[in-house]
């Protein structure tokens, strides 16, 4: 791992075009998946005129610019997103590395912040989170843990102290104390708790307030933050980002007071702030917490 002080700043300019070029394909993920087409096959193409769109005309954010962000064939002018996505993807590369130092780790981060970015888009148009943005936040959480146990063996585990009370059982008697990896207690807590939350407030509001996306996105977060204080201030800077803007969005009239607000987004930012920033913000909570 190359510590992020060690870099110079072409080391940054290339994070970040890298970062670019993976929120390009982003842009394809997050139009296709919901639609189960295939993510490469055709290549990218306008989709006003058909036009497979040549190199020049895929340079993330630039080609934007330059193309004044319409299509060179046909003149129709393209959604801001596709460039918004690449610009967040590139700086979202450069924060990860910046965090993490280069190395695996901020890979790891990188790819769960990626995942996060197509959840955003995909929820708030389609009002889903697909199971693969899922299986991959979890899968870099049981990654995280794995290195995690290599580095520093079983005081990484969770450990539960069990006893055979001499009441019981006299002649078996004995204290024992029994492990369990971070990250699948953080995923069953991750998800128990989102699970109760919607099935309480649907009984007491009688309408859908969460989905099962939101449950099982809760259950991949737990088993990257663990089940402890990490998770807990997920929790609530997830409730506090959908408080704000639920609240900005129905003072603005984007959105009426009856428009059902899909929670994914607001979990995703709060995923991205406890992946970049939790050394910072888990204290900062706690602070207040304690008062
Ligand atoms: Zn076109």
């Amino acid at each position: 791992m190359i510590p992020s002080w060690d870099l110079n700043w072409p080391a940054w300019v290339v994070i970040i075009l890298f970062g670019a070029a993976v929120g390009s394909f982003l842009n394809v993920v997050i139009y296709r998946l919901p639609h189960r087409q295939s993510l490469l096959h055709p290549p990218s193409h306008c989709r006003s005129c058909g036009t497979r769109l040549r190199a020049l005309d895929l340079i993330p954010v630039l080609s934007y610019v330059l193309l004044r962000g319409r299509c060179r064939y046909c003149g129709k002018s393209f959604s801001p997103r596709y460039a918004i996505v690449e610009l967040a993807t590139g700086l979202l590369a450069a924060a990860a590395v910046y965090t993490c130092g280069l190395g695996l780790y901020a890979v790891g981060v990188f790819v769960c912040l990626c995942a996060l970015i197509v959840v955003i888009y995909v929820d708030l148009d389609h009002m889903i989170i697909p199971d693969e943005t899922v299986v991959v936040i979890l899968i870099v959480g049981l990654l995280f843990d794995c290195r995690q146990m290599l580095q520093q063996g079983t005081e990484q585990l969770i450990s539960f102290h069990e006893r055979f009370g001499p009441e019981l059982y006299p002649e078996i008697y004995s204290e024992y104390l029994v492990y369990l990896p971070r990250s699948i207690v953080g995923a069953l807590v991750g998800a128990g708790v989102f699970l109760f939350i919607t099935w309480f407030f649907t009984a007491l509001m009688r309408k859908p307030v969460m989905g099962m996306g939101d449950v099982k996105l809760a259950g991949a977060m737990g088993a990257i933050l663990g089940p402890g204080y990490g998770f807990f201030v997920y929790f609530l800077l997830s409730i506090i980002i959908g408080a704000v803007i639920s609240v900005a969005l129905i003072a603005l009239r984007i959105r009426s007071r009856r428009d059902y607000i899909p929670f994914g987004p607001m979990m995703a930012l709060a995923g991205m702030v406890m992946l970049l920033a939790a050394d910072i913000v888990v204290p900062l909570v706690l602070q207040f917490y304690r008062i």
